[in-house]
């Protein structure tokens, strides 16, 4: 029987679990009993859809041992058991594909975030036992088979014994040390109140085999011990019990427990209906983004049970993808245990219930974003970005339902603001809502035109994030009032007076312009007097409906077509380089050429943009300097 070494990835688990400094180790019974439930659930599952008889509900339970001397914990279960292949690629290597990746890149955070991202499983085992073996029995298989290992250095299958179906998990629990004390998870009270704070919950009996010890019939003082099976769980699934039964903790507990999170909830909504459509829903916004969230790989979804036997893992019909971070499950008695993925894609009762819980999904954040600001604000920090993507989305049909709850940082208020707040403190002659982009909210707290808008006392909402500016065109107007970009719309705080000044001061220069223009040699479409500048020498603009913003966001996306923003290159009148512009039109013009340039350059490079040629930009200076 050789010795089989552990995927290359399950090692790195495996070692982490092992060497763990987490002080959680007590999870690894909740991650036993919960595989043990799952491998119940699926031939429960199996035996109602394919008509199985002989399997009810009350013939499967979960059963847990423990054996002082001998340091042993025993979990038994009747479930689906395992194939001899089965307990090779369950148990050899870890299922999650993305662990590994979350851990180099993030190779300095404590362990405790591995495990709280995946759920390590079967192998949190290890934290607590130096040897764990597997006795396992698949259904329907006449053979069974025993997994077995102590740790990093590899595993063995061998070929055993085992009357029925199921798995049966023996850990021999590890030696106390000065630091760790294992010895309590041999205690039977210890190991009570964990399946009790745990895994109450779990529909399927956990049974304990009490040693219990009672007077000897006829004697005075003799003792004799004897087994009691007591049954620990309550069984009733969590979301099937009253609100008022149930405390903060609870839900805390299981939605940790089911969701392999670490922390909180920043929000649990526990909600019932009847009526058209019967469901019990019981979901939770988790207060940080999981680490794969903005990627490919996450899978949107809540759990779907009829009638508590569950049906679908991920049923991804049941969230709008703007709400993709909701976790949780609905249980309803109106579908039918046997209803296809197919099916259910086009079941109406479905359809009904996923309204119902978007619905009511956008109640619970208005309700947090009115009277938990702070908590919003978190919330909006790890998940705002998926909500803004949902307003741009699909035409922007949900953006009616999201205007509301996104937020943007405001230059008045150094914080996030929604937009009716922003509305309400508008100045009486502001027409529109102004906002400029860029890279960070320094970045754009230094733009020229940034600095001109807020120096006349109106409020500008900072965008960061690439979508900012399309979910806002997307939204195109909000309570009546237009968006402007400060960068690009022309902006109504300018005075009749100064817009007179400007187009005098246009015409009277117009030659000199339209020579800056020629230079550029097709860089830009105009050069204009700009309105917008009040102590910087120059600043780009655009015209039309593309921003440069725009431009930069949508030529990262891999499509061929490139857009380009119609860019505009404002100057200041009022600065001294204008008078210089000016007598060079008259006397130099190769150098007025020379000049355009540098200035056209210095408003790419105000704008965060890469100048097209950097050598010959910093030989056109040094030459300057030099003479
Ligand atoms: P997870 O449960 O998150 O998939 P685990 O590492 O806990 O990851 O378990 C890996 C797999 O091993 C499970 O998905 C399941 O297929 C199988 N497994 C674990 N425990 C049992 C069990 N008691 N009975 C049957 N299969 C099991």
């Amino acid at each position: 029987m050789a010795m089989k070494q552990f995927k290359t990835e399950s090692k790195r688990i495996l070692d982490l679990m092992v060497n763990s400094i987490y002080t959680h180790k007590e999870i690894f019974l909740r991650e036993l009993i919960s595989n043990a439930s799952d491998a119940i659930d699926k031939l429960y599952y199996k035996a109602l859809s394919e008509g199985i008889t002989g399997l009810g509900r009350e013939d499967f339970k979960i059963n847990i041992r423990t054996d002082k001397e001998a340091r042993i914990i025993r979990i038994e279960d009747n479930g689906i058991g395992m194939t001899k292949d089965e307990l090779d690629n369950n148990l050899g290597v870890i299922a999650k594909s993305g662990s590994l990746n979350f851990k180099k890149e993030n190779e300095k955070k404590e362990d405790i975030d591995i495990i709280g991202q995946f759920g390590v499983g079967f192998y949190s085992a290890f934290m607590i036992a130096d040897e764990v073996k597997v006795l396992s029995k698949a259904f329907g298989s006449n053979e069974a088979y025993l997994w077995q290992s102590k740790g990093a250095e590899g595993y063995k299958i061998s070929e055993d014994i085992k009357e029925n179906h199921g798995t049966v998990i023996t850990l021999h629990v590890k030696e106390n040390t000065e630091e760790e004390n294992y010895d309590e998870f041999l205690e039977q009270y210890r190991i009570q109140s964990l399946i009790k704070k745990y895994s109450d919950y779990i529909r399927y009996p956990i049974t304990m085999d009490m040693e219990r010890s009672k007077k000897k019939e006829g004697t005075e003082n003799e003792y004799e011990k004897y087994t009691e099976t007591v049954t620990v769980n309550s069984m009733v699934p969590l979301w099937k019990k009253s609100k008022s039964e149930l405390k903060e903790e609870d839900y805390n507990n299981f939605y940790k427990e089911k969701f392999y999170d670490f922390t909180d909830p920043v929000r649990v909504i526990h909600t019932s209906a009847e009526g058209t459509a019967t469901y019990t829903a019981l979901m939770f916004i988790p207060e940080k983004a999981p680490y794969n969230y903005y990627t490919r790989e996450y899978e949107k979804g809540l759990e779907l049970y009829s009638s508590g036997v569950m049906i679908m893992e991920k049923c991804s019909d049941l969230l709008p993808d703007y709400y993709s971070f909701v976790k949780g499950l609905v249980d309803s008695q109106d579908l039918s245990l046997n209803i296809s993925r197919e099916m259910l894609q086009h079941d109406r009762q479905l359809k009904l219930i996923a309204g119902r819980i978007e619905k009511k999904i956008t109640a619970e954040l208005k309700s947090m974003l009115a009277n938990q600001r702070e908590k919003y604000d978190e919330f909006f920090k790890a998940f705002g970005l998926q909500l803004k993507y949902g307003m741009y989305a699909d035409y922007g049909v949900h953006k009616d339902t999201l205007k509301d709850l996104v937020l943007f940082y405001s230059s008045n208020e150094k914080k996030y603001v929604t937009l009716s707040e922003y509305v309400k403190r508008m100045k009486e002659n502001q027409k529109d809502i102004y906002y400029a982009c860029g890279e960070t909210v320094e970045k754009i707290a230094l733009l020229p035109q940034t600095q001109t808008v807020a120096e006349k006392g109106y409020e500008i909402l900072f965008l960061t994030d690439d979508v900012d500016e399309f979910a806002l065109k997307t939204l195109g107007k909000y309570e009546e009032k237009e968006f402007k970009n400060i960068s690009s719309d022309k902006l109504d705080i300018i005075s009749d007076e100064e817009k007179k000044e400007t187009e005098k001061l246009t015409e009277e220069n117009s030659e000199l312009l339209e020579f800056m223009k020629e230079a550029l040699n097709g860089k830009i479409t105009k050069v204009k007097i700009s309105d917008r500048l009040t102590k910087h020498p120059v600043c780009l603009s655009t015209e039309g409906h593309i921003t440069l913003e725009m431009e930069k966001v949508l030529n990262q996306m891999p499509t061929d077509e490139k857009v380009k923003a119609q860019r505009v290159l404002e100057i200041n009148a009022k600065h001294t380089i204008f008078e210089t512009l000016k007598s060079l039109y008259e006397n130099d013009k190769d150098k007025l050429k020379v000049y355009t340039d540098i200035l056209y350059s210095q408003a790419l490079l105000i704008e965060g943009f890469a100048i097209e040629d950097p050598v010959d930009y910093t030989n056109k200076i040094c030459s300057l300097m030099t003479k």
